[in-house]
This record gives structure tokens, sequence and C-alpha cells, in this order.
């Protein structure tokens, strides 16, 4: 798969795999068979990041955010693919993000302080150590049984199944899954 430019009518990233972390990697997509990066600027970032519910920072626009959030990205791309594959990987880039993920106590009220792993000044900081403990969470403890890609042969989308079943087969019933059950019921109908 090669990654080219977003075109203007792509839509935004879809938040639907029920992890975070696999929600940064379906932030890229098979778009009529090319892989897209729906990530093109730090405006759509900082969306993408809220979205997800990591609070809201401010757009500086000198494209850090993005670049950093791509790096991010192309090292848990790299990780849950080698652990997919059962291969170790080099993990140096995901640790740089962790570093901002260290406790601190925080101590601002009379009684007992609290311990909280993300307490950064910097909301970027903030954002991405979250996301990067997260992915780290997954590698090291995630059932990886249930981390899939959809079924449909043209999605890339993927997916922490956490159903009682552990039966889910598609990105979405509404993207995937009804398009295979609109298939099967012709293909039944056609006696295929
Ligand atoms: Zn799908």
């Amino acid at each position: 798969m090669t990654t080219t430019d977003a075109m203007p009518d792509l839509p935004p990233p879809f938040v639907l795999a029920d992890h975070p972390a696999l929600d940064l990697l379906n932030t890229q997509m098979l778009v009529e068979g090319h892989k897209r990066d729906l990530l093109q600027n730090d405006a759509q970032a900082a969306q993408w990041l809220e979205q997800i519910g990591l609070g809201v920072a401010t757009v500086v626009g000198d494209g850090r955010l993005l670049g950093e959030l791509r790096a991010l990205r192309d090292s848990i791309e790299s990780l849950v693919t080698a652990r997919r594959e059962s291969r170790p990987a080099d993990p140096a880039t995901l640790n740089r993000f962790l570093l901002g993920a260290v406790p601190q106590l925080v101590w601002e009220q009379p009684g007992a302080p609290e311990l909280d792993r993300f307490h950064q000044a910097d909301v970027m900081t903030r954002q991405l150590s979250r996301l990067a403990y997260a992915a780290a969470e997954l590698l090291a403890e995630g059932d990886f049984n249930l981390v899939r890609t959809c079924e449909s042969a043209d999605c890339s989308l993927m997916f922490y199944d956490r159903t009682k079943a552990h039966k889910r087969r598609w990105c979405s019933m509404a993207l995937c899954g009804n398009r295979h059950k609109v298939a099967e019921f012709r293909k039944r109908r056609q006696g295929v």
C-alpha cells in the first residue's frame, strides 16, 4: 500500500475501534484502494484528539502537533503489526512519548495529595502521552485475538472486539456489515 496525499473530499476519521490507539491507526485508511491519511494539518489533529476525548488543545499551526501525532502513529503501527505477527519490535519512539506519562504528586489542596500520571503543563504532551500510555497498555496487556481488521476486503479499519461473544467482524454495520449482508443476500437469491 502506498500513502498518497489526501484529497479534499476525504471523510473525517471514524472513531469506532473501541480503543484510542487503534482509532489513531484508523486515521489512515483505504479509500478506493489507496491508503490515505485523514490527518493533514494541526487543526485536524487537534480536532481528532478532542473527538476521542483527550481534551482541547490550542492549535498553533506550525505543524508540530501533526508531526508528533504522526510519529506516534507510525510507532504504534509498527508495534501493533509486530505484536500481531508475534515478533519483537523496537519501542524506542513509543517510550519517548511515555516519558510524558511519569506519575507526579500534585498537592494543591489541604489533605492528601493526588498522584497524577498525566500532570503536564503542556496540553499537547498530556494528550500524546495519554495516547502513548493507552497504546503501551494495549501492547503489553491487551488480548491480541481481539485486535482485528474489518473483514471487508476493501476496508483497512481495525478494532478491539469488546462484544460479549467476541464475534465482531466489521468496522461498523453501517460502513461494511450491511454491504456484506446485501452481497450475501444477492448471492443466495442468485443461487451462487
Ligand atoms: Zn470495514
